[in-house]
């Protein structure tokens, strides 16, 4: 039995210049790089590394670079089998400009993405026998809630990491078991305010209220803030020395899913996912900092 992950499949195009080009301008710049992307890919990424049997529910476009995608998720073990190829559609496409200081702008074509169909998603999941379904929200918000309901149908144990932020419909809430927003999604879902543990300890009892049974809400550097039937506390993080977050939000929710497949209690899958995007933080860039779980393993120690 394996973890499925349903979300987005990106591919980011990156590249810095002195500064943002204004309407008319060209401008150029150095360091060009293609890198894969995309929420649901990313975690789906950390889930396998960390050792967990991965599948992915998700779409691609008919052109060359969705080859090169695929082909690198079953190089890391990820189950490609229900990827849908769409025609005369691109593959999710993410535009990045960095500037010099370190700001960034980013034009994004979901493409494929956006074609996900709640029929497709209710196709693959009746096929499968779903454990957990790992859920972002970078895919049509009638997708996921299709997705959400086939796989609790089959019993499974729902994961909506809430990203990016935005408000959502109750009758996907209720679905859901575990949720793990990050500050700024959880005030947008409640309208509390994280700034400290009280606001954490707040917002988390407002998505119990909405019928959440598990909210772990991510606190950057300090940790997480984890609720379970009402009752909250911090789990601190591990101290590193930070070059580059991107993707740590990824790294944690896979890994805290592939944890949790490999039957480890919530608070030690906590550490550990804690751990991996611990790892990730100290790397540069997003897939490429995820880690494998023997170096998670080895941070653990
Ligand atoms: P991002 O959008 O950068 O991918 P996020 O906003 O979704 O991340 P965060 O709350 O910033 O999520 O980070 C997720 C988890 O990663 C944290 O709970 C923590 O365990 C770990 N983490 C993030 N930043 C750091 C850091 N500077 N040092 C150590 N651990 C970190």
């Amino acid at each position: 039995m394996s973890l499925t992950v349903t979300g987005s499949i990106n591919v980011d195009h990156v590249i810095r210049l002195p500064q943002f080009p204004r309407p008319g301008e060209t401008l150029t710049g150095s360091d060009y790089r293609i890198v894969p992307g995309g929420k649901g890919a990313n975690q789906a990424v950390a889930a396998v590394r960390a050792g967990a049997k991965t599948r992915m529910v998700a779409c691609v476009g008919d052109d060359a670079m969705a080859g090169a995608l695929l082909d690198g998720f079953a190089k890391d073990g990820i189950n490609i089998s229900a990827i849908d190829t769409i025609n005369d559609v691109n593959t999710g496409v993410a535009l990045i400009q960095v500037n010099e200081s370190g700001e960034n702008t980013i034009a994004l074509a979901p493409g494929a993405n956006a074609a996900l169909t709640p029929e497709q998603l209710q196709r693959h999941i009746s096929a499968l026998h779903c454990e957990q379904l790992l859920l972002q929200l970078e895919i049509p918000l009638p997708t996921n809630l299709a997705a959400a309901r086939q796989a609790k149908e089959q019993g499974a144990r729902i994961i909506l990491n809430p990203a990016p932020a935005q408000s959502l419909p109750d009758e996907l809430l209720a679905l859901v078991d575990m949720i793990t927003p990050n500050e700024t999604e959880a005030e947008r879902l409640t309208g509390i305010a994280v700034a400290d543990n009280a606001g954490a300890d707040a917002a988390a009892n407002a998505l119990h209220a909405r019928g959440i049974a598990t909210v772990i809400i991510t606190l950057g550097a300090r940790g997480v803030w984890l609720s379970e039937h009402g009752h909250g506390r911090l789990i601190p993080g591990f101290t590193v020395q930070a070059i580059d977050t991107t993707a740590a939000g990824d790294t944690f929710n896979g890994a805290l899913v592939a944890a949790l497949q490999q039957q480890q209690a919530l608070v030690p899958a906590i550490r550990f996912a804690q751990a991996a995007a611990a790892i990730s933080v100290t790397r540069i860039g997003a897939q490429t900092s995820i880690p494998y779980k023997a170096d998670i393993e080895a941070m653990l120690e």
